[in-house]
């Protein structure tokens, strides 16, 4: 049994068996057969604004397995990252948002970026040809790359994310305060909004340093005119605490799980229209 499933979480795919390397070509040829079978799915979980009303929606990537059942992407993203695969993946997604964003009035749809799909172009192409295709305007969509990412950033993949903003996507950088990304990244990277990581949040309510933390984070991103959003709110006192610290952004179980496209479309409806965005 492994360490993850002792934290109630079913690994399917554990690192021993992913060291073999014909299991590993196994999984991958799995994977992408996923893709044509469509078994992969994209759910969708709230962004809101400080009074609660949903402005955007994170596209988060599941995988569901005839045999193995619902597939969470920290297990297959790893796995697909180790080739093309990613890319593959990359484009479903986008694809998918591209259909799914007009159940969605007014709100635009964030998806996950690979680091690895940004150390090639086909990025940039990808994103051009799916939005020439499906005829949807970049500015409706969030592109979310990781702390880690922009912290290794060459100068082609910050080409790359100048490209991108270039085309009217956002840029968001994902699951801040893990890694080593320091303020001035606020300065120098071309983003438009930060999600400070579920950890922050979770520590607000007993920890002052992180306190001081976010609050230095969001009087930084105002002047930069950075969003910032709290990842991984569940409780109305982190809420509360959030919002307090200056942050104008809010996701995590408190306001919604990630759901499948239809029920996240009647949640908007009930929400009502805000101001429209063009999708
Ligand atoms: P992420 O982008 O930081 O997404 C947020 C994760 O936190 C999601 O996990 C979400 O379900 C979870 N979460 C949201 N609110 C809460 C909360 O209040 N409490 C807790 N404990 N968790 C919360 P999920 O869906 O398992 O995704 C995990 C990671 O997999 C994502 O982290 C992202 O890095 C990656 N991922 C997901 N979809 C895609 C995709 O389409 N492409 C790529 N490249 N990566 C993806
Ligand atoms: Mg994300
Ligand atoms: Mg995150
Ligand atoms: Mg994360």
């Amino acid at each position: 049994e492994s360490k993850a499933a002792g934290r109630g979480r079913v690994t399917v795919f554990d690192e021993e068996m992913l060291s073999d390397k014909r299991y590993r070509r196994l999984v991958e040829r799995e994977l992408r057969a996923a893709v044509y079978l469509g078994e992969l799915e994209l759910h969708y979980q709230p962004i809101v604004g400080t009074e609660g009303s949903i402005d955007a929606l994170e596209g988060l990537i599941r995988w569901r397995h005839p045999v193995r059942g619902l597939i969470s992407p920290a297990e297959f993203i790893p796995i697909a990252e180790r080739s093309t695969l990613i890319d593959m993946i990359g484009e479903w997604v986008f694809k998918r948002a591209c259909a799914d964003i007009g159940h969605f009035p007014g709100r635009r749809i964030s998806i996950n970026v690979s680091g690895e799909q940004l150390k090639r172009d086909e990025i940039v192409t990808m994103c051009e040809r799916v939005l020439r295709e499906t005829g949807r305007s970049a500015s409706g969509f969030i592109i979310e790359i990781t702390e880690t990412v922009a912290t290794a950033a060459t100068p082609e993949i910050l080409r790359r994310l100048e490209a991108l903003r270039g085309l009217g996507f956002h840029i968001a950088l994902d699951d801040f305060g893990t890694g080593h990304c320091g303020f001035n990244y606020l300065k120098t990277l071309p983003i438009d909004s930060v999600k400070i990581d579920r950890s922050y949040i979770r520590s607000l309510a007993h920890d002052q340093v992180a306190q001081i933390f976010v609050s230095a984070l969001t009087q930084i991103a105002r002047i930069q005119h950075i969003a910032i959003v709290a990842e991984g709110v569940e409780t109305a006192e982190e809420f509360t605490l959030a919002r307090t610290a200056g942050c104008g952004r809010f996701q995590g179980y408190f306001f919604g799980k990630p759901a499948p496209r239809d029920k996240t479309s009647a949640l908007c409806a009930a929400d009502g229209e805000p101001l429209a965005l063009s999708a």
